[in-house]
């Protein structure tokens, strides 16, 4: 009797009439199309008791040629005897904690997580909705009181939160101080992020609040005449099309300034298609970790450890999402009932096309332009092409 184990780092999926063996220590990978026989063996090595060790039928050509084929990639190796090379998938310890949620929604352990907090001041700005793709001030009639966010800040501020974001809608000097006055032991962890009108405003005192937190974004439109100033600035560049990419790289210096290319979704599918979309073969390409994987199994990578409040008081953990509370709340509350309500953090690659891909897993976390689709059909790759074996 003759054994095939699949290597302690090799995973296994089985999606419609395909395989996939991908190998997360060497980034080698099998894709097939399944016969009856394989389907039968596959389906017995992803079952956990098994351990990934099975006996086959060596007089099964198409069985044959899929271990010999495995065995040559590396992922998998043939034994006489029932190997004792098993891999049993580790759990993150997350997945621990969500049981946990579940009989204490208010303990204090859950802090931990929290990773940043974005705070939008209120005020009035040019309306759309980019706050739901990006750090961007949105118009509000509402303003929290300054001693409210001080007091949240203050009294949530630990070792895990490394960030504490202020978007500005408007640049209003007195606030500001007030602000990095009360807030000055923590001026290290704070960005304030605003537009680049509103900096035109006054540049000098930007100029002096930058050098004393961990920096200010700038986020610049494609229409506005940007002229690069000096300080701890970011630039965030808002890239609708290949146009606008064009423009800002005749303008930034990476030499002299921190900018980032901020793509948009705003009904420009064609520029997404083809400039930010990505193809299965790439996918597999970036050959993810074991590690990687099992985080997209869990958590969103771009969503994990963040909460939003809004200018009424209102807290989220994705902009544009459902409110888990207010901050008048014991913020372990708040990320006790995102832990277990799950509007963002645990949000994986769920959507009924990605359900039903063989690269569920190996995708990256989705990200927050793919919601932006009234019928989520744009999504991380390009779903056109197929990935080859
Ligand atoms: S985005 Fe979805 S459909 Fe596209 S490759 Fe990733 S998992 Fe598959």
């Amino acid at each position: 009797m003759k054994y095939f184990t699949l290597n302690s780092d090799t995973f296994i999926w089985i999606k419609k009439s395909q395989v996939l063996l991908y190998g997360s220590n060497n980034g080698n990978h099998l894709l097939l199309d399944l016969s009856d026989g394989v389907r039968s063996l596959c389906e017995k090595l992803i079952d956990v008791s098994n351990l990934y060790c099975v006996s086959f039928d060596d007089t099964d050509e198409d069985i044959v040629s899929f271990i010999n084929e495995s065995v040559s990639r590396n992922l998998g190796a043939v034994s006489e005897e029932s190997g004792d090379n098993i891999a049993i998938p580790p759990l993150l310890k997350v997945q621990h904690d969500i049981n946990r949620v579940d009989q204490d929604e208010e303990d204090m352990y859950f802090l931990r997580y929290l990773s940043s907090l974005t705070i939008y001041l209120g005020g009035d700005c040019k309306p759309n909705n980019y706050h739901t793709q990006i750090d961007y001030p949105f118009p509000s009639k509402q303003t929290i009181p300054l001693k409210s966010v001080v007091d949240f800040v203050l009294e949530n501020n630990r070792n895990t939160l490394s960030k504490i974001k202020f978007i500005l809608p408007v640049f209003d000097a007195e606030q500001i101080t007030t602000l990095l006055t009360d807030l000055h032991d923590v001026c290290h962890k704070i960005e304030v992020v605003i537009r680049y009108t509103e900096v035109l405003k006054n540049r000098e005192l930007l100029t002096n609040v930058a050098a004393q937190i961990e920096q200010v974004i700038i986020i610049c439109e494609p229409d506005d005449d940007v002229e690069i100033l000096e300080g701890n600035f970011m630039y965030n560049l808002i890239t609708r099309s290949e146009m606008d990419y064009e423009k800002w790289l005749a303008i930034v210096d990476s030499k002299i300034c921190k900018y980032d290319i901020v793509p948009i979704y705003d009904d420009n599918r064609t520029f997404f298609e083809k400039n930010i979309q990505i193809t299965p073969d790439e996918i597999l390409a970036s050959q993810p970790s074991k590690r990687m994987i099992y985080i997209h199994q869990t958590i969103n990578l771009f969503n994990w450890g963040k909460l939003y409040v809004y200018p009424d008081g209102s807290v989220y953990s994705k902009c544009g999402g459902e409110r888990i509370g207010y901050i008048t709340e014991p913020l372990n509350v708040l990320v006790g009932r995102e832990l277990r309500a799950n509007h963002s953090w645990r949000r994986t690659r769920n959507f009924k096309m990605c359900r039903d891909c063989i690269l569920q897993f190996l995708c990256p976390s989705p990200a927050l332009f793919e919601y932006e689709s009234s019928d989520v059909a744009m999504l991380a790759c390009k779903r056109k092409c197929s990935p080859t074996g």
